[in-house]
């Protein structure tokens, strides 16, 4: 039975990945949240871990109280988060924090050999060269879990060296097709309501600027070992196709599905092996206007244009990047700037800055 530690439990991928529990053979090890303590009391005693964290120390005193009945073990801040990753006895550790919070417990987490079904994206954002280098070197096996990059991994698996060109696809967002001047006054209510998946509110917001197409440009560079050259971004409105790999000799094997999160988390888990899921099957009947792809507007969406631009600089460009939309989504999110002032003042923290290498 493998062993697993969910950090960040009480969020979209993390209470997915409960979810599929049932799916799999599994024991859980260890539960994180922020602050969310009402679920994550549930979530405890429900699958009895060793160990919890609260990151909010407020929060974690009070989850002492609730769970003052059982052997569970409460802890909290950065050293919570990081025990949970690498001293709870798990063989995988699901990273489904979001923010580049999620880094030093990965890293942790690689030190101590255990393989990584990765959601936190802004972790291989920020650090990727140093991630990809750590968990080569201590032999961890690192899983994606974003739905395009357990595409792309399940079509390279078995093709070492046959690899072209990645098709990375994209919805295009809830405000696909509106030109620049029209989402000037969208706010946070409109940003998070995504067409085709139900999201936290912070990649809800990457997806409607498309930053998060551009964040997974970066992870796949990381997760693949390719450049950006190597990489086609195609807007797909559908979400059928998940992405595509382009060989060598011009085969394209692409991995297709119903837009559902239980299917890549499942396969993290359960990876090499596949296993019966009760996701709903893709039915092709149900898209008689057909699959559209076509290349995006970089006019129109300059935050993808821009993280393409930090892709290819290197070095630390991306890392501040990251951070400063990460904050700027914060804010946003917040009613404190508006939609547009997203993407300036994350080109303001990139100008600002001389790229350090990474
Ligand atoms: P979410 O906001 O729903 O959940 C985030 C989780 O992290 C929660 O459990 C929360 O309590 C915890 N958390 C938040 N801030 C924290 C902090 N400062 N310290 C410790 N814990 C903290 O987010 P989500 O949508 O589940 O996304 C999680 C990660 O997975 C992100 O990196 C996101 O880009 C990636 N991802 C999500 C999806 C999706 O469908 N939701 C798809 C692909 C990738
Ligand atoms: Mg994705």
């Amino acid at each position: 039975m493998k062993k697993i530690a969910i950090l960040g439990s009480t969020g979209s991928i993390g209470t997915q990945t409960v979810d599929i529990l049932p799916s799999i053979e599994a024991e859980v090890v260890a539960l994180t949240t922020n602050r969310r303590i009402g679920l994550l009391e549930e979530q405890a005693r429900a699958l009895h871990p060793k160990m919890v964290c609260a990151f909010d120390e407020n929060a974690a005193k009070e989850l002492r109280v609730k769970l003052a009945d059982t052997d569970i073990e409460v802890l909290t801040g950065m050293d919570g988060l990081i025990a949970c990753a690498s001293e709870s006895g798990a063989d995988i550790v699901v990273t489904a924090v979001v923010g580049m919070v999620g880094l030093l417990p990965t890293l942790a987490a690689i030190d101590a050999g255990k393989d990584i079904a990765l959601a936190n994206k802004e972790t291989l954002v920020c650090a990727g060269d140093i991630v990809m280098r750590r968990a080569r070197e201590c032999g961890a096996e690192i899983v994606p879990v974003d739905s395009e990059h357990s595409a792309i991994f399940q079509c390279l698996t078995g093709r070492e060296g046959e690899l072209h060109k990645i098709l990375l696809t994209g919805s295009g967002g809830p405000f696909r097709g509106w030109t620049r001047e029209q989402t000037r006054d969208v706010t946070p209510e409109m940003a998070v309501r995504h067409p085709n998946w139900s999201m936290g509110a912070k990649i809800s917001v990457d997806s409607a600027t498309m930053m998060n197409k551009g964040l997974e440009f970066i992870e796949a560079m990381h997760l693949f070992g390719v450049t950006p050259d190597d990489i086609q971004v195609l807007i797909h409105p559908e979400s059928v196709v998940h992405s595509m790999v382009e060989l060598l000799d011009g085969t394209v094997i692409a991995q297709l599905g119903v837009p559902d999160m239980g299917l890549p988390i499942q396969y993290a888990l359960t990876y090499p092996e596949r296993k019966p899921s009760r996701s709903d099957r893709l039915d092709f009947t149900a898209y008689p206007g057909g699959l559209h792809f076509y290349a995006p507007d970089l006019e129109a969406l300059p935050c993808l244009a821009l993280a393409m631009q930090c892709a290819r600089t290197g070095g630390t460009a991306p890392t501040v990047m990251n951070a400063a939309n990460e904050v700027a989504v914060h804010l946003f999110l917040d009613h404190k700037i508006g939609y547009h002032s997203i993407y300036e003042s994350v080109a303001a923290a990139v100008d600002a800055i001389t790229p350090a290498a990474a």
